[in-house]
């Protein structure tokens, strides 16, 4: 049958009107309108880079116009994966910054921020990121003296693997005019060189900024990594000026490959931005929203909790804005047109956040999406105001895997029924947003898809998952890692499936995610990237366990 349709194809090359592309003899697989997995053996392509057909049995594949044909080999496509929420410049930097990701204990830190400081012998301030204090044995904060024992000639910086937090130097701290007096600000701390949550602008604002250089070669450099991983969306989070100039200059050279939908930090780019773009450069780009923060993270006990900690009972977090604040900001941002994206973590966050944008939704209707960024730990009562007022949780499914044993600690036993509660989202009637946050996780996607499914970690732990009703079907984490995260980006007519008229992004897997087990799904390694109907990356050696190791 194939190598009939092969000869047929090339035999009508000459004569063909239009010029489409056969993409046959593959295991296709894809999330239907109807929430359902959908199974097809090839599409057709269009020469503007558009699905023309998916075709399910191979004998329906009709060959006027096709021009040229790829044999997928039998191998397994799915959409391009899109993740809901990432950092992308934040992703470029963690690769080229000194990368303290996995740090086992503190002497572990120490040893790569002296190997680095070795290294790079011209970098005026040290930065780094991705340490996390909970994985080392004795669980205890770095401090500036511990960084003084390897660096004290120059500033470090050193960011905690969530960005709430970070450990600085005492040459840092000279820079930045801190001292023994100065007095933690509101929403933030500061603790023997920790600067947590709102402390950590006191650093920041000295730490020289990069060069539009820099941030070009970051942001080529997080599409680089976003492409291996299969990922040709993303919902980018945070966007400075400085991130958005860089993406509108690789947009206007035509090297944008990932699209992007952008929210941009705060109203910071108001005065720049005054409104959501149209999608630019061939649907690479688009200006679509505004993210603010309502509460820090729960690892840095900055997630604002309804009752106090369970392993620090005098806190119950950071609010970082008073109810009228916070109405005030989403109004400023709604007003101008801008879809609102908000960071909640702890259930009073939560709570607020929904309470905000049910008026909103009473102002500017439903369909303007109203995102909570994580949606991590929600009281249960509040998960079925959600869908009423069109609210969508974007959740990080390998946030639940990291974090499971600290969230146990934060809140004790008796207040997890509403963290991470993905099937409770779904079943409340509310959709969900998947991605990963990256670089806070590694971008990989089919980690995040086995989580979903499993509530497992890549080491299969804890056994039959950590509550385990809030597993997913496959079907309904893929939806929400394609289709729904396309929807909550308003780029559903765009992306998120294969269908005729929308962009042909697709990736070639090495395994069918529907027939192996959640250990297995994780590991699927992505063979080839597509988008617009044109390769963009291909593998070309296998990885080394280390590099796949998250
Ligand atoms: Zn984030």
């Amino acid at each position: 049958m194939h190598k009939t349709a092969l000869a047929l194809a090339s035999a009508l090359l000459a004569t063909a009107a239009s010029a489409d592309t056969l993409v046959s003899n593959v295991n296709g697989i894809q999330v239907g309108a109807d929430g359902k997995l959908q199974h097809f053996s090839a599409l057709t392509i269009g020469d503007d880079g558009k699905v023309r057909q998916v075709i399910e049995h191979p004998e329906l594949v009709r060959l006027a116009g096709i021009t040229s044909t790829v044999d997928g080999g039998g191998r397994t496509l799915l959409p391009g994966l899109i993740d809901a929420h990432g950092h992308v410049l934040g992703l470029g930097f963690s690769a080229l910054l000194l990368d303290l990701v996995g740090t086992s204990s503190l002497d572990d830190l120490k040893q790569r921020l002296k190997a680095y400081a070795a290294a790079h012998p011209d970098a005026r301030w040290i930065q780094g990121r991705g340490w996390n204090q909970e994985l080392w044995p004795n669980k205890s904060f770095p401090t500036a003296a511990d960084l003084d024992s390897v660096v004290s000639d120059r500033p470090v910086v050193l960011e905690r693997v969530d960005g709430h937090a970070i450990v600085v130097n005492t040459s840092a701290m000279k820079a930045a005019g801190v001292t023994a007096a100065t007095p933690s600000p509101p929403g933030g701390r500061i603790e023997n060189g920790l600067f947590v949550d709102n402390a950590i602008e006191l650093i920041g604002k000295t730490v020289p900024p990069a060069t539009a250089a820099e941030n070009d070669q970051a942001l080529a450099k997080a599409q680089d990594i976003l492409l291996s991983y299969g990922v040709t969306g993303v919902g980018s989070m945070s966007t400075s000026l400085a991130d958005w100039q860089a993406m509108n200059r690789l947009g206007a050279s035509g090297g944008l490959a990932v699209r992007l939908m952008v929210y941009a930090d705060e109203l910071k780019l108001l005065s720049e931005v005054p409104k959501p773009t149209p999608w630019l450069y061939g649907d690479k780009l688009r200006m679509a929203g505004i993210k603010f923060y309502a509460d820090g993270a729960l690892g840095s006990r900055g997630a604002w909790l309804k009752q106090p900690y369970a392993d620090k009972p005098g806190t119950r977090g950071l609010q970082f804005h008073s109810d009228a604040e916070m109405l005030k900001l989403a109004d400023t941002a709604a007003s101008h047109g801008f879809q609102i994206a908000t960071h909640a973590i702890g259930d009073a966050a939560n709570a607020q956040v929904t309470k905000t944008y049910e008026a909103m939704s009473k102002t500017y209707g439903r369909d303007r999406r109203w995102r909570i960024e994580h949606f991590q730990i929600a009281d249960p009562a509040d998960i079925p105001r959600l869908a009423p007022a069109g609210i969508i949780a974007s959740m990080q499914p390998t946030h639940q895997t990291s974090d499971r044993l600290m969230a146990e600690k934060r809140l004790g036993p008796k207040r997890l029924a509403g963290a991470y509660a993905w099937q409770s989202v779904l079943k409340s009637g509310a959709k969900l947003a998947f991605g990963t946050d990256f670089p806070v996780e590694s971008p990989a996607p089919f980690p995040g898809l086995a989580a979903a499914i499993s509530r497992q970690d890549m080491q299969g732990q804890p056994p039959g998952g950590w509550l385990p009703a809030e597993r997913l079907t496959f079907a309904q984490a893929l939806d929400a890692y394609t289709r729904d995260a396309a929807y909550a980006g308003f780029a559903e007519e765009k992306i998120g499936s294969l269908e005729p008229g929308k962009w042909a992004d697709f990736i070639l897997v090495d395994r069918d995610p529907t027939k192996v087990d959640a250990r297995a799904l994780a590991r699927t390694e992505v063979l080839e990237t597509w988008i617009a109907g044109k390769k963009v990356w291909a593998r070309t050696i296998s990885p080394s366990p280390a590099e796949r190791g998250k």
